[in-house]
């Protein structure tokens, strides 16, 4: 029986809609979130994310500003800037839009970010909330991930999750969110030995790894839910072709665009799974939607107290 898709165009609309709420319910008593977002240089796909995370916050009423230093702007500049952002109190978050020229100290100007304001969860505090189950800032990709696991009922306490992938920004956070959720997590890596019958264990499969449909259906237990993090453009006919031959619809975009976008899960996945993210239309739209919550979160909590998060 081919698997349960799980809709994150139809999640994230349920966030934004939420979101949008609590935005109207703030103004009422005269607080208006605010995100400052800063984009350096002209990187064409930093451009694309910067544009739809300002669209969607002013879609849910949150008021936003976008910071474009040039590509040749130096660390000093930009910690300038982030300091200034840190001290204006009508701004709740601030979002750094990675990655930041190779003459900027990126991890200087993340630990810059006031924890109170960081809506990427990136700062180390924050990393430090998460991992002590404290509140504090999540980051919007495996917080989404989570909000897709819960709003689709599937059951996390106690089930086996196995999460391929340990950056700091997907795969270690969404280990650590499971874990705190009382699933039994085991992280996989580019060392982990037998990775197709480790991952064949999880009741819950997320997959973070950039490469193109590596998680094929002999990585699956039979009903198992895959989660579909990554996000990979193929231009090649014959690699498409491998994946999609037959499928009208991405035939059709791929003729038109030259280009496709696959999952780290390759299709055949669906044939096996119990429940699976597609890509595009899972966890992607789930990221920005998440953006908008933390920035009305950090609002919440830093302007409910005096002290930062927490
Ligand atoms: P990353 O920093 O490159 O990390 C990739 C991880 O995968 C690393 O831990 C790496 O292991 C592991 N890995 C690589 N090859 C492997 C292999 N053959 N077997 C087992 N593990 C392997 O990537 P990331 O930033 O976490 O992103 C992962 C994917 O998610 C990318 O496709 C990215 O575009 C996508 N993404 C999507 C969203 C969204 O909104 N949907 C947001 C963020 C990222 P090592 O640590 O051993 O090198």
């Amino acid at each position: 029986m081919a698997a349960t898709v799980l809709d994150g165009n139809r999640i994230a609309s349920e966030i934004r809609a939420e979101v949008a709420a609590e935005v109207k319910a703030l103004a009422s008593s005269g607080m208006r979130p605010g995100l400052a977002v800063v984009l350096v240089g002209n990187n064409p796909a930093s451009e694309i994310y910067v544009r739809g995370k300002v669209k969607s916050s002013e879609e849910v009423g949150i008021y936003s500003e976008k910071h474009t230093p040039s590509s040749d702007v130096t660390t000093a500049e930009l910690l300038a800037l982030v300091k200034d952002l840190n001290g204006r109190d009508e701004i709740d978050g601030i979002l750094v839009q990675l990655p930041l020229p190779s003459q900027v100290d990126s991890k200087k100007v993340l630990m810059t970010v006031d924890p109170a304001k960081d809506v990427d969860g990136f700062h180390p505090m924050n990393v430090g909330f998460l991992s002590t189950q404290r509140p504090g800032l999540v980051p919007c990709t495996p917080g989404g991930v989570m909000e897709m696991l819960r709003r689709s009922n599937i059951q996390i306490a106690g089930q086996d999750a196995v999460v391929v992938g340990r950056s700091d920004i997907v795969g270690k956070p969404m280990a650590m969110l499971l874990m705190n959720a009382n699933a039994t997590v085991t992280v996989c890596h580019s060392k982990t030995r037998d990775l197709p019958g480790v991952c064949r264990r999880a009741d819950i499969l997320v997959a973070a790894i950039g490469r193109a449909g590596m998680v094929t259906r002999d990585f699956v237990k039979p009903g198992a839910t895959v989660i579909d993090v990554g996000m990979n453009k193929i231009t090649d006919r014959a690699e498409f072709e491998r994946y999609f031959r037959g499928n009208e619809k991405r035939e059709q975009a791929f003729a038109k665009n030259g280009s496709t976008l696959i999952g780290d899960v390759h299709p055949e996945v669906a044939e096996v799974a119990g429940a699976l993210t597609p890509v595009p239309g899972g966890v992607g739209p789930l990221t920005i939607a998440m953006l908008m919550a933390n920035t009305v979160r950090a609002a919440k909590l830093r302007r409910a107290t005096a002290d930062p998060v927490g």
